[in-house]
Order: C-alpha cells, then sequence, then structure tokens
C-alpha cells in the first residue's frame, strides 16, 4: 500500500511511521510531506493508495484541506488525522468525502491498518456504485424510451433525456414535483385524465400497462401519444421505495399504422379509395337507401385508348394523367358519393342517394365532360374521353358485385355506340353477354366434334343464267342449341380468336369440294371462301391459304376470296402486298358488303381486287327507295368504270333481279335463285345448270 503522509508535526509522523513498518502483513510504502502544497505535487507525480492527512497544516485547515486534497486525487481514499478534541471536525471530514478519521493520541497500530483498510475498500466500493450509477445514467440517456422515475410519494427523482424531451421538463425543475403535475395523460378516445397506477408492496412484481391509446400532454400542450409501462421499485425488504415509469413516443408507429390502414383500403397512386372500400362503401349505400326511400347508382368509368397514351408517353406521364382524372371526378360528385379506382384504367363512382335514376345520367355527362377536358401534363396537352356505363340499385343488381358487373356491361355497350359516351344497363346486355359466353364455349368444342359443314349458294350470271360460282357459307348445327346462324357465331369467333383455325377449315372444306367437282366435269368457275377480317390480319393467312391450295391441288383461279372493306382499309399497308401476291397467283378477291363500310371506291382502286358485291341491304330498298336505287346504279356504273365485276347480294324478287340486269350488274345471288344449299343438292344445281328464273 502506498501511503502519502501529510504531518507537519515531525513527531507525529515518526509514530505513524513506526506503527506502520511493524505491520508486517501489510507492508506499506510511506511517503511523507509536511505541507498541503507539496502533498498537490506528490499526487500530481505519483500514484497513491491512501492519502493520511493532518488538517492542522500551515497551509490547510479543517474542511478546505481535505477539499484540496480531494481535488488534487478525487480517487484516492483519504483518511483524517485529527486532535482528540476535535470530534465537530472529523464528522465534517467525513461529509466532505473523507473516508475515516483517526485521533491523534489514540492510535494503535492495529488499530490504524485497520482504518486504513476498510478505508481502501468503501472507496473502491464507492466508486463501483458511482459507476453503476453513472452507467444506468447513460444508457437510460440512450434509449429512445423516456424513462422517469418517482419515490414512494410519487415524486419525481429521475428523468432522462427522453423523458425531459418529451414532457417538456427538465431534471432539474421537475425533481421533487409530483408525479400528476408532469406527466398529464389522457385516454385519446374518451380524454379523461388516466392515474397510473403503481403495483403496491406485496402484490406481483409485474410491469402495470396503462390503457391502450394514451395521449401525453407535453407541458406546451403538444399532444404526443405515448404507450407505456409503470412498475413499482421495491427495497430489499420488498417495500415499495417509488416507481419506474417508461414511455414510448409512438407518433410515428402511430402514424405508420395509420398510414398502412390508409395504403389498405385507398389507391396508392390517386388516393382513392380502393376496389375493397368501395364494395363496402355500396353495401353501406344500399343498406340505406330503403329507409330514404332513395337509389344507389354505380357508374363504372373506363378511359378511352389510355393504353395508347401510356404506350406512347410513358408510364409516369400515363400516372400523371389518372391522377389529374381522379381529381376531377372526385369535383364532379357529392361529398357523400365515392369516387374509387378499380385499377388501370377503371374508375368506378357510386352515387348513394339517388332520387331519379335518370339525374345519374346528368353527372355521368358532367363526368365525360371533365375528363374530355385537356390535360396538361409534362408540357403535354393530352386529350383523352371516356366511356360510361350505368347500373341503378335495386333494378340492376342487389348487391356491389352485380351492380359493378352491370355497369362494366354498360360501360361496354358505351365504347361500342362510339366512345365518349354513356349507357345505362339493360337486362338485355346481360343476357346478351351470358349468351355469347354460352357461344363462345360451344363454339371451341365444335371443330372437333365435328357440328361444322359448308353450304353454298350459287351466284348467278344475269344474262345467260348460268352459274358462275358458289359462296361457301359455314353452317354450325350443335346438339343442344340446333342450327346457329352466322351471323350470331362468327363475331364470337372473331373475338376469341377461334376464327382462325375455323375459317382454316371452311377454307379447306370449300377447296376440296370445288376440286371434286370439277374433277367429275362440273361446269364451276370458282368458289368464294369469306375471310374475317381477324383471319387477314393473322400473319399466316397467306401461307395457310399457298398451303390449302398445295394441299387441294386446286388452281389458284378457282379460289376467290371475299373480304370487307373494313378488313382491307384498316390494314391497308399489309392488304396491298397480300393481295398483289394473291393477284401474282390468280386468287380473285371481291370485296363483300360493299356500301356498309367506308364506300370508297378511290381508295378501293389502290388494292389489287376483281369484284365487288353490293350489300344486301341496298338490294332489298331496290323500287322501293329512289335514294338506295341510285345508290345501286351509281356503284355498278363506277364498277365498271373500275373494270371490277359487279355482284347484288340478296336479289330476293324478279323486279329487284329485272332491275339489276338493266342497271347492267354482272351477276345475282340471292333466293330468288337458291338459297345456300348442301353440296349434293348444288351438285345438282350444277347439273341442270344454267338456271332458270323469270328475270322480265
Ligand atoms: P355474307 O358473306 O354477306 O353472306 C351472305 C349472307 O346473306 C348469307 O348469310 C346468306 O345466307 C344470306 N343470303 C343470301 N341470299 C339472300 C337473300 O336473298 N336474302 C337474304 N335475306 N339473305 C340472303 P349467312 O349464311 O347467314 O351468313 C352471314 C354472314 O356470315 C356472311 O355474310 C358472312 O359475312 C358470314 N360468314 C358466313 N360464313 C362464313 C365463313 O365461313 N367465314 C367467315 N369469316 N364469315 C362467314
Ligand atoms: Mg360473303
Ligand atoms: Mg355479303
Amino acid at each position: 500500500m502506498r501511503i502519502l503522509l501529510v504531518e507537519d508535526n515531525l513527531g507525529d509522523a515518526r509514530l505513524l511511521r513506526e506503527m506502520l513498518s511493524e505491520a508486517h502483513t501489510h507492508p506499506t510504502e510511506l511517503s511523507h510531506v509536511t505541507s498541503m502544497l507539496e502533498a498537490e505535487y506528490y499526487l500530481e507525480s505519483k500514484p497513491f493508495d491512501l492519502i493520511l492527512l493532518d488538517i492542522g497544516l500551515p497551509d490547510a485547515q479543517g474542511a478546505p484541506a481535505i477539499l484540496r486534497a480531494r481535488k488534487a486525487a478525487p480517487n484516492v481514499p483519504l483518511v483524517v488525522l485529527t486532535g482528540y478534541d476535535d470530534t465537530a471536525l472529523a464528522s465534517i471530514a467525513l461529509q466532505h468525502g473523507a473516508q475515516d478519521y483517526l485521533i491523534k493520541g489514540e492510535i494503535e497500530t492495529r488499530g490504524l491498518i485497520r482504518a486504513l483498510r476498510y478505508a481502501v475498500e468503501r472507496k473502491s466500493m464507492q466508486s463501483a456504485v458511482f459507476a453503476e450509477k453513472e452507467r444506468a445514467q447513460a444508457t437510460l440517456n440512450c434509449i429512445g424510451d423516456a424513462v422517469a422515475c418517482t419515490d414512494n410519494a410519487g415524486n419525481i427523482t429521475f428523468l432522462n433525456e427522453a423523458a425531459e424531451k418529451m414532457t417538456g421538463w427538465s431534471l432539474l425543475e421537475a425533481t421533487g414535483r409530483s408525479m400528476a403535475e408532469t406527466f398529464v395523460i389522457l385516454d385519446a378516445t374518451t380524454r379523461r385524465l388516466v392515474s397510473l397506477e403503481v403495483a403496491t408492496p406485496g402484490e406481483e412484481r409485474s410491469a402495470s400497462s396503462m390503457p391502450p391509446n394514451c395521449i401525453l400532454i407535453r407541458r406546451d400542450g403538444f399532444e404526443v401519444p405515448i404507450e407505456d409501462s409503470v412498475s413499482a421499485i421495491f427495497d430489499q425488504d420488498g417495500n415499495a421505495e417509488g416507481a419506474v415509469i417508461v414511455f414510448r413516443d409512438v407518433s410515428a408507429a402511430r402514424a405508420m399504422s395509420g398510414q398502412m390502414l390508409r395504403l389498405a383500403k385507398h389507391d396508392f397512386l390517386t388516393g382513392l379509395p380502393n376496389r375493397m372500400t368501395l364494395y363496402d362503401r355500396i353495401d353501406q349505400a344500399i343498406s340505406l337507401a330503403p329507409r330514404h326511400q332513395k337509389r344507389v347508382a354505380v357508374l363504372f368509368l373506363d378511359l378511352d385508348g389510355f393504353k395508347h397514351i401510356n404506350d406512347s408517353l410513358g408510364h409516369s406521364t400515363g400516372d400523371k394523367l389518372l391522377q389529374s382524372i381522379a381529381k376531377r371526378l372526385v369535383d364532379c360528385v357529392r361529398s357523400s358519393d365515392t369516387v374509387s379506382r378499380q385499377g388501370g384504367d377503371e374508375f368506378v363512382v357510386l352515387l348513394s342517394e339517388v332520387e331519379i335514376p335518370d339525374n345519374t345520367d346528368i353527372t355521368a355527362r358532367r363526368m365525360l365532360h371533365a375528363v374530355a377536358e385537356p390535360h396538361t401534363i409534362n408540357q403535354h396537352q393530352l386529350h383523352i374521353t371516356a366511356s360510361i356505363g350505368t347500373s341503378v340499385y335495386p333494378d340492376d343488381g342487389l348487391d356491389a358485385e352485380t351492380l359493378i358487373k352491370n355497369a362494366d356491361t354498360a360501360m361496354y355497350q358505351a365504347k361500342e355506340n362510339g366512345r365518349n359516351s354513356s349507357q345505362f344497363f339493360k337486362s338485355a346486355m346481360n343476357v346478351r353477354a351470358v349468351q355469347r359466353q354460352g357461344i363462345e364455349e360451344s363454339l371451341r368444342v365444335a371443330l372437333k366434334r365435328e357440328e361444322f359443314s359448308v353450304h353454298y349458294q350459287p351466284k348467278v350470271n344475269l344474262v345467260t343464267q348460268e352459274i358462275t360460282g358458289a359462296e361457301a357459307l359455314l353452317r354450325w348445327t350443335n346438339p343442344v342449341r340446333g342450327s346457329v346462324s352466322p351471323v350470331e357465331f362468327i363475331p364470337v369467333a372473331e373475338d376469341s380468336g377461334l376464327i382462325v383455325p375455323i375459317g382454316n377449315w371452311v377454307l379447306r372444306q370449300a377447296c376440296i369440294q370445288a376440286k371434286q367437282w370439277k374433277d367429275v366435269g362440273l361446269p364451276i368457275r370458282n368458289i368464294a371462301v369469306n375471310i374475317s377480317a381477324i383471319e387477314f390480319r393473322n400473319e399466316a393467312f397467306l401461307d395457310g391459304v399457298l398451303a390449302i391450295l398445295e394441299e387441294t391441288n386446286l388452281d389458284p383461279t378457282c379460289l376467290e376470296l371475299e373480304l370487307t372493306e373494313s378488313a382491307l382499309i384498316k390494314h391497308a399497308e399489309a392488304a396491298g402486298s397480300i393481295l398483289k401476291t394473291l393477284r401474282h397467283l390468280g386468287v380473285q378477291v371481291a370485296v363483300d358488303d360493299f356500301g356498309t363500310g367506308y364506300s370508297s371506291l378511290s381508295y378501293l382502286r389502290k388494292f389489287a381486287i376483281d369484284s365487288l358485291k353490293i350489300d344486301q341491304s341496298f338490294i332489298h330498298q331496290i323500287g322501293a327507295s329512289t335514294e338506295e336505287t341510285t345508290i345501286v346504279t351509281a356503284v355498278i356504273g363506277m364498277a365498271r368504270g373500275l373494270n371490277l365485276k359487279v355482284v347484288a347480294e340478296g336479289v330476293e324478287t324478279r323486279q329487284q333481279a329485272a332491275f339489276l340486269l338493266d342497271s347492267q350488274c354482272d351477276e345475282a345471288q340471292g333466293y330468288y335463285f337458291s338459297r345456300p344449299v348442301a353440296p349434293q343438292e348444288f351438285a345438282k344445281l350444277l347439273r341442270e345448270n344454267p338456271m332458270d328464273r323469270r328475270v322480265h
């Protein structure tokens, strides 16, 4: 033990040195100085385990001596030497941080040694406690949770930094104040004061929590949502000594969970309620409607050509456009109504209290207007329109799902009727949609089940009444549906793409049939097959025709393809080269249903085509309407001028035939000559060729 003895009385010093040297069990190394100044110098330059300090030094007496020594070596234990009559000073020494005191004249060796040893032990324990407390405080200040301690009376004894921040009270200001004063805590829902109940001794030592959803009113009145736990502190005997309260500022957590809740109910792009929320609101509106004797309308809005904007200008522009539209739609309705986005470019609007269903059309129109106004996005002026379908509760459906589905159906109808329009749902639409679906299902298996057949209708030279050719017309007889008209199933086949394999089958059948008739010497010049726009557009179309011609070995000049104007004009570029190839092969091309589409003869002149088939709607009007009659004569005249053969479709009467003959129409096709018939019957017609119908 390295001891610094600070003693100006040399006799006393010698005495102590002797005592210490006697203590063999505790070897000591003694340095002796006679003044405080010297002691300070020593303490600075050498390590000591203990200071023995006389507090009657010439340069320092009493408490100041102790303080100077402690200041010079705060961590070195201190034992004070006092005169025998100076016990008051002894207790002051202890208060000022000395570990012990010895009264001169009463010192004996063993007592001295014990005092020194205890002093060292006590000092190290004090340091350990201090370090522990420091560490605890540092830890408490580091954690994000607010920690407050109270004594048994409920007064604050400690706040960590987080607690200071959250409450707005500093530790210094709060210390000694009551818990209730510094921590004003309310139940967020009831706004009632919450008192912190701390477990009392004898009870389970578990943390008791406050009600959920509490807010702390900060000193400046600001509200902080908190979660907490409170627990009692017990002393060694189990007596409550106070409480520790741990608070957490859950603003961020609550904001996050609020945000998540919002996300779950809203569309992230537009912030509008999403599909799930819409369903809830519709259900709610439906449940309230009868009580108020009101109706509920669901408007399904789909943008026209949005995909084009998205593809050409990019998704971010598309997204901004959707946001702009969302805002405008919201402005079109009352706050009690709901505008939601279903995804993509589809919006569904719920009008919750409708008195007259027709009024919803006014809202629908307002929306169409709002959408159609130009949108300025990234310096682009974007123009877009929408189509709206409307369904009304209870007329068109009793639940959210049916109402939305029917509004969707009506929206499709609106699109078909031309865009930028709105349409009410009619139950007939639904029936049709269901029917179409059924037809599609049956069509999928019809080829495999061999439910198709081909009938042939003669084309007749009006002058000689010879059969010049036949139009192949597809027939479908389904075991359940019976015979289904092409007018009904061809559009479904086109929509579903089934027209490609089906058309291919018809073409092959017709070629096989023509080849067979030719081979047996029946007088047929060509066979005409209808090609729908979808087939024509298909890349493999031309190769398919070539393959079938090769496979069936039919002379290409015996094949005629009937295409509609729109099939040609919509795919003008591809059409041009395909038609050239066909002409090169000798395959004939006819424009079917002429007059119902673009009716642009000059345009058609660019294509390699051979004949025009005037649509039957004009032929049926012959005689009845001068205007249509004039069209027929004009078309015949122009076609002849362009060197095209003209065929009249749907000729049903002698008068029509006579008129066409007089107008120099080349050929006719229609019930007046023959209905489309099965192959055997057609063969019979060919054998009886020419036909024998009165025309004049
Ligand atoms: P389309 O090519 O204009 O065929 C003429 C339609 O008029 C046929 O109806 C025919 O039966 C009918 N028709 C013929 N003469 C008369 C008449 O004097 N009066 C009346 N009212 N109608 C007459 P169909 O067979 O019902 O076919 C309807 C349409 O279905 C066809 O019109 C054609 O566009 C399409 N189609 C028929 N078969 C096929 C096929 O194999 N492929 C494709 N893509 N379409 C086909
Ligand atoms: Mg046709
Ligand atoms: Mg036709």
